[in-house]
């Protein structure tokens, strides 16, 4: 079953395409947990969850009632109905891991009319579930945020970094980019051979570093150290702009 959590209409906050327009459709489900962000967030029942910043749209055993069973591709087509859009306004896909339905039909078809309607579709994805870009041509022509996890994240090496996987990514689609999430204290900690054994899958790719973080407070400690860093690599710096303006990660 397909679910959805959240959808929002706003800016993108951060990456590439920071400051455009976007509308967000964040799914549920997730093939990690990412622990090691530290992330709490309290569920209905009172129980405090640990994991990352989206930890309602990954921990579907406390949050449940926020996730929607979508039954077909028009539940979905439908929510551009209630927002006063522009034409072809950009779609952004996350979660959670949104490539968890990769092979969903009902999310394959909603993928392929909104390409029929002009929406160019980014993906926000963790990279490591592979997508077969013959048997679902419409990949191609998306784009992908590899949001590639660290070893901040607590998951093992083996299940957040597969180097095939983010090649035949990078390869097929029709954009990629890496997208990380660094906090200060990593930076001192080997990072740089970190990402290096990352990005060597796919060298040509550009790389985007933004400080880790699901409060306005956090972000900004890890702003400073991460500029220093992505100076001395000559990786981009991205920000997290919808943290830092509404304090929060949640529908904005
Ligand atoms: S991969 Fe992304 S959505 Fe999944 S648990 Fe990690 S940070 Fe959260």
């Amino acid at each position: 079953m397909l679910y959805l959590v959240e959808h929002f209409y706003s800016i993108q906050g951060e990456g590439r395409y920071t400051g455009v327009p976007s509308l967000f459709f964040r799914f549920g489900g997730c093939n990690m947990k990412c622990e090691g962000f530290g992330c709490e967030e309290k569920a209905s029942d009172g129980t405090v969850v640990l994991g990352c910043d989206t930890v309602y749209a990954v921990n579907k055993e406390h949050f449940s009632q926020n996730w929607i069973p979508i039954k077909n591709a028009q539940e979905l087509l439908n929510i551009l109905e209630l927002y006063e859009l522009p034409h072809a306004v950009d779609i952004v896909l996350t979660g959670g891991e949104p490539l968890i339905y990769a092979n969903d039909e009902i999310f394959v078809k909603f993928l392929n009319v909104l390409h029929e309607n002009g929406h160019q579709i980014t993906f926000e994805t963790n990279g490591s579930l592979d997508i077969d870009f013959e048997k679902y041509p419409i990949y191609k022509k998306c784009i992908f945020a590899l949001s590639v996890k660290l070893s901040n994240s607590n998951e093992p090496f083996s299940k957040r970094v597969r180097g095939n996987v983010i090649y035949n990514i990078a390869s097929n689609a029709k954009e990629a980019f890496f997208k990380f999430s660094i906090d200060a204290e990593s930076i001192d900690l080997g990072l740089e051979e970190e990402i290096e054994s990352i990005i060597i899958h796919s060298a040509k790719t550009k790389v985007y570093c933004m400080p880790l973080g699901g409060s306005k407070e956090e972000v900004e400690r890890n702003t400073e150290p991460l500029i220093e860093f992505c100076k001395s690599k000559g990786y981009n710096f991205s920000d997290r702009l919808h943290i830092r303006i509404w304090d929060q990660n949640k529908g904005v």
